[in-house]
């Protein structure tokens, strides 16, 4: 690759494993600046098909398909953590650049290596256990070591809350979920935020203010979020510095999403990471001076970060596929929803609907986020996926 003040994109071949929405997004900036780039994923009809250079079909999970991948391409990034990191290794050993660096990625992968990372560097996070099966946790409770209530969570795997359980009751444990797992405290959750730092090639940062995020309780997933967070100056400081030295504990090169928890008695406690662009940042493409997808293609390829100043408040809503229909996607009520004043939707492409798939989302700017919110909550209502 060119040295950064002469750089030329066109002897630089990007690859994404994953061809997810935040692949597509990914993509959408590597466009701005005519980058090429290169998705992997099993699915020919996934979200980053058809605004990628070029689509190569293949399992992420699998060595060979990410190894053959890796040899198409200059620099090498994620979209999912959940990617074969044998290939990954591999490929740097023989001078690809890929980033998150696999060995961090390793780590982050195992939501139990990942705490072990936070008690390391004395970062607060809720009190755990690590445990190999069910019936450890069950003696572990019959033993009186482990006291209701709980939460378990599988080691790997785990998204969108898929892989997470908690447990109140004696009658919760028939929820109980199979493998290796860690247990932890439950918090008394006040409000859940994440801070997205994004850190390059020469170790410089630069951070996204706060937003928080509000969660749909029957599907556990995201379903507002605000930017920016509504904090008192004195949490808003600790969250960053907070984000600030995770991002030194796993010194990994590109965008990094730290979950937390604000307890309620105003404790941070610090839930878990995401090393690549995030679901709490798809609202920095309108609201900040550069978004989390340009940011991440700033950090890999070496150059200077961008401002992360927003530039609106905005509310956005995840767009969920309607309970009750599975089948081809059709949008009901979008007409509507763009004449609102200060919506941007983004449609994923997905074919196929699913209740509470992610298909989409909106986000919405506007002077204050009582108004985004309000606007926010008409396109929820408005806008039906349905087949
Ligand atoms: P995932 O990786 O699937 O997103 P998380 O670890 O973020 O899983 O957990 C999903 C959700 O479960 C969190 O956003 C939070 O609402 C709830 N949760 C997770 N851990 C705890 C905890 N220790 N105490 C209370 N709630 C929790």
């Amino acid at each position: 690759m060119s040295s950064i003040n002469k750089i030329n994109f066109s002897d630089s071949k990007l690859g994404i494993l994953g061809g997810g929405q935040l692949g597509k997004m990914l993509v959408n900036a590597a466009n701005n600046w005519s980058i090429t780039s290169f998705i992997l994923d099993p699915s020919k009809d996934c979200s980053a098909a058809t605004v990628c250079s070029n689509f190569i079909i293949g399992d992420f999970k699998k060595y060979e398909d990410v190894y053959s991948f890796g040899k198409l391409v200059d620099i090498l990034t994620i979209e999912i953590e959940d990617v074969n990191t044998d290939a990954l290794l591999q490929l740097e050993k023989e001078g690809l650049l890929v980033f998150p660096e696999p060995q961090v990625l390793e780590i982050i992968k195992d939501k139990g290596l990942q705490k072990k990372i936070y008690d390391k560097h004395n970062l607060p996070t809720s009190k755990y256990i690590l445990l190999n099966n069910k019936e450890e946790i069950i003696a572990a409770v019959n033993e009186g070591k482990l006291k209701f209530p709980f939460v378990q969570k599988t080691r790997k795997f785990g998204y969108d809350g898929k892989g997470v359980a908690v447990i109140k009751t004696q009658e919760d444990l028939a929820g109980l979920l199979d493998g290796e797992s860690l247990v932890e405290d439950l918090v008394a959750i006040q409000k859940e935020i994440s801070v997205i730092i994004a850190r390059n090639r020469k170790g410089e940062v630069a951070i996204f203010p706060p937003v928080e995020m509000i969660f749909n309780s029957a599907a556990n997933l995201v379903e507002f979020l605000l930017s920016p967070a509504n904090l008192s100056k004195e949490i808003e400081k600790e969250v960053i510095q907070l984000a600030i030295e995770v991002s030194n504990a796993f010194q990994l090169t590109g965008v990094l999403a730290v979950e937390m928890f604000l307890d309620k008695n105003n404790k941070i406690y610090i839930n878990e990471v995401a090393p690549r662009p995030h679901n709490s940042g798809h609202q920095t493409i309108e609201n900040a001076h550069t978004s989390q997808y340009e940011q991440h293609l700033r950090a890999i390829f070496g150059l200077p970060l961008g401002s992360t100043k927003l530039i609106s408040p905005s509310v956005m809503v995840n767009l969920l596929g309607e309970e009750g229909y599975s089948g081809q996607a059709i949008y009901s009520g979008f007409e509507q929803c763009i004449q609102i004043e200060g919506a941007n939707l983004h449609l994923y492409g997905k074919k196929e609907t699913r209740p509470y798939r992610k298909m989409g989302h909106a986000t919405v700017l506007d002077t204050s986020i009582e108004n985004a919110k309000k606007k926010a909550q008409i396109i929820q209502q408005t806008l039906k996926i349905i087949s």
